[in-house]
């Protein structure tokens, strides 16, 4: 693989003129966007959808373009100042504690429709879906335009943060000509080490890429899955054919929609390929099991190929991890193991069982849970 480095769109000078621009604060969501834009996560997005790009994404699943694109990256602006921001060409964008963030040239302030738009990208206008509500509660106005963002404005600080380019720098310097991305929100258990061995079976690396954007009360905290990823790599992977880093992006619990954004994403980052497991990106039964495969068949032109994988599930009888694929025993053989399950042992103080997960990795959720950092609802 050749070495081919995105665009990064960083303030270099001006800075100082910036700071002076109308202000608007943006949330936390925005803030990683902001970041996700400017390092060319959602190449080949500048900025936040205008109100063209919006519609066809809401509508037709790409851009004005043409370009695949399924989720609406769009920004928020309060009712009260829609007027006065449509007047300006230029506006800064900073953080509700008043951090600068990045320049946005406006394009436009456009006026969305809950109603259809919810259901479109959602599948379901449901406010049980997580994402489906969060979506209801934000404001009707949205601005668009490119943005530019201050290279020191949120940096990335953490270590399992990644950029686009530092991930395309690894996998050159590696010599990788495959690489497959996994998209998680969890902490490993056996069924995601499952797909993970069989990725790395059949190609040169694996690119695992949590996100840890906002998450629903009773996901995982984000030290949660880095600290259990970072065990499972450290002990059971060949660690140089492994690339570990972070997303940092709200889920939406979109389902189909949303696997193929996070395939368009893991593309910008350098993977050749992306794994779809079973219901990918879906939440409490909105969504058909294997949705997500079809919609990812139906794409032309999305630049990264698809790995469709079946759910993998621990079969008593079998005696290992198998899919449907691999094993006729049906549902009645298989362990299943329910995040809700999984969250009351830890609560308990108690280990999953170790053909569900392996005992190191519950141990750093158990040692988690003790000082209420393992779910995202207790994070203190
Ligand atoms: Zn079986």
């Amino acid at each position: 693989m050749s070495l081919v480095l995105l665009p990064e769109r960083f303030l270099r000078r001006g800075e100082d003129a910036a700071r002076r621009l109308p202000a608007l604060a943006v949330d936390e969501d925005a803030a990683g966007d902001i970041r996700n834009i400017a390092e060319g996560a959602f190449a080949p997005l500048k900025g936040f959808l205008s109100g063209t790009d919006y519609r066809r994404v809401v509508d037709h699943m790409r851009l004005d373009s043409g370009a695949p694109w399924t989720i609406p990256i769009s920004l928020d602006v309060p009712e009260s100042r829609r007027r006065e921001l449509a007047r300006r060409s230029k506006i800064l964008l900073e953080s509700a504690t008043g951090v600068p963030l990045a320049v946005l040239e406006v394009e436009d302030i456009y006026k969305v429709r809950p109603a259809r738009d919810i259901p479109a990208v959602y599948g379901t206008g449901d406010l049980r879906h997580p994402g489906a509500a969060k979506e209801s509660r934000r404001s009707l106005y949205r601005i668009g335009g490119a943005v530019t963002a201050f290279a020191g404005g949120g940096a990335r600080a953490g270590r399992a943060d990644l950029t686009v380019n530092d991930a395309r720098r690894r996998i050159f310097k590696s010599g990788w000509r495959t690489v497959v991305g996994f998209q998680t929100r969890n902490a490993p258990h056996r069924a995601h080490e499952y797909l993970q061995r069989t990725a790395l079976e059949l190609h040169d690396s694996l690119f695992i890429h949590p996100l840890v954007g906002w998450k629903k009360a009773d996901d995982l905290t984000p030290r949660a899955v880095i600290e259990s990823y970072e065990t499972l790599i450290r002990r059971f992977y060949p660690q140089e054919r492994v690339l570990f880093g972070v997303l940092r992006t709200a889920m939406r619990y979109a389902g189909p929609r949303e696997a193929v954004f996070h395939a368009l994403i893991r593309k910008n980052y350098g993977c050749t390929h992306f794994i779809i497991g079973r219901d990918h990106a879906g939440v409490g039964g909105f969504y058909g099991r294997y949705a997500a495969h079809e919609l990812s068949r139906s794409f032309s032109g999305l630049g990264i190929e698809i790995l469709r994988m079946s759910g993998p599930h621990y079969c008593r009888r079998c005696g290992q991890i198998v899919t449907e694929r691999t094993c006729p025993h049906g549902a009645g053989a298989a362990l299943e193991v329910s995040g809700t399950q999984v969250r009351g042992m830890l609560n308990r103080g108690r280990r999953p069982p170790e053909k569900y997960m392996r005992k190191e990795i519950a141990d750093v959720l158990l040692r988690l849970s003790r000082t209420g950092q393992a779910f995202c609802g207790e994070r203190r």
